[in-house]
């Protein structure tokens, strides 16, 4: 299969749409056409990485961290960015990247942190908002199936784990065509009734233009009457990080230590007494202190994310616990779902593929102990 197949797949999952307005995602650099035997997957692009993907003759990076982030104005030798391109362009080795659109996609990078800790119920923690609209079309009834179904296969209809999700009701459609029209019922310059459904569909903003050239496709109407409306709606499907039940009521030192464990996390900074009952845990893999009043608003007993500062953890307080868990930490777990899904795709498709995960650790951050264990 080729990169831009693979980007395909990926984008299916993590459309680039939901991505952050500034984020970088997608395919960075290659030949969109090469064919892809072996991926390296990475959640940092570094010049040890770029080295280890040369060594291992990979034919596409995968990376979480975008390669190319802001606008190059040169590629030179004389920065690391620069070097990494052109080590990679000389071996023809291609990079995507996927970014925020992982992180707000259901089985992204906070979802998988959910299931690494066993929780249950995973749903967003901040649903996306003003990303939906909604497709109004009227079509004659003798063709309405065929008009819904071609509007669900580009992507319309889908509410959380439901698919061709539509709403039919039954009107009169009145027109009267000019000579110069030929209209799939009745005469021109004669007014006409027809029998009409309204067909309505939700569709991700992103993908109207899309939808509505599926739609008008096998519309059998010469001038197809139709509305696009914006709403205003939570899009179920999308989000920022995730929220889950734990199977049972835990104290937060044992969630401490079931984290550590899971996520190979040395050192843990947290806010909270070590006896707090937590079960409802929120979190956000990467930095997501943000999401502290989300949380605190869906009645977690913990959030649990990285980058934290200060002054948030003052923040925390007896009703929410919080936990700096270090971001290589968090994210890192989602590259095996990347994996599964790039294997399972790869099995579908019977052809071979190899993912490999790399060996370069590419957390900067280390943890120091003074007793001298780390
Ligand atoms: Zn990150």
């Amino acid at each position: 299969m080729t990169v831009a197949e693979l980007a395909h797949v990926f984008e299916d999952w993590a459309p680039k749409w939901s991505a952050w307005e500034r984020d970088n995602v997608g395919i960075q650099m290659g030949d969109l056409g090469k064919s892809v035997r072996t991926i390296l997957l990475t959640l940092d692009m570094t010049e040890s990485v770029a080295q280890e993907a040369v060594a291992r003759k990979v034919d596409l990076i995968v990376s979480h961290h975008p390669l190319l982030y802001r606008p190059l104005a040169t590629v030179t030798a004389q920065e690391p960015t620069g070097r990494i391109v052109l080590a990679l362009a000389k071996k023809e080795i291609a990079v995507y990247s996927a970014h925020t659109n992982l992180d707000f996609t259901t089985e992204g990078v906070s979802f998988t942190l959910a299931r690494v800790l066993d929780l249950q119920h995973i749903r967003f923690l901040a649903p996306l908002r003003s990303t939906l609209a909604k497709i109004v079309v009227f079509v004659p009834e003798p063709h309405v199936e065929r008009v819904t179904a071609a509007m669900a296969a580009a992507g319309a209809g889908i509410i959380g784990e439901y698919s061709s999700c539509s709403f039919q009701s039954l009107g009169t459609g009145t027109f009267l065509g000019s000579d110069r029209t030929h209209p799939f019922v009745g005469k021109p310059g004669t007014l006409e009734q027809a029998d009409e459904i309204r067909l309505e569909m939700a569709v991700p903003r992103a993908k109207t233009e899309y939808v509505v050239r599926a739609m008008k496709s096998v519309h059998p109407y010469e001038e197809v009457a139709y509305d696009i409306y914006h709403l205003e709606n939570e899009n179920p499907n999308f989000g920022m990080g995730a929220l889950g039940d734990l199977p049972r009521p835990t104290s937060l030192k044992s969630f401490l230590a079931l984290t550590s464990k899971r996520l190979h996390a040395p050192s843990l900074r947290y806010a909270g007494s070590l006896n707090k009952k937590i079960q409802r845990v929120a979190l956000c893999g990467g930095s997501g202190s943000d999401l502290l009043a989300a949380a605190r608003n869906q009645g977690a007993d913990v959030l649990l994310t990285a980058d934290v500062r200060y002054h948030t953890f003052h923040e925390a307080d007896e009703q929410i616990a919080l936990i700096d868990a270090g971001h290589w930490e968090t994210e890192y777990p989602v590259l095996e779902t990347i994996a599964a899904r790039l294997r399972g795709y790869a099995t579908l498709r019977r052809e071979p593929l190899t993912v490999l995960f790399s060996k370069t650790n590419t957390n900067p951050v280390r943890s120091f102990c003074f007793d001298g264990r780390r």
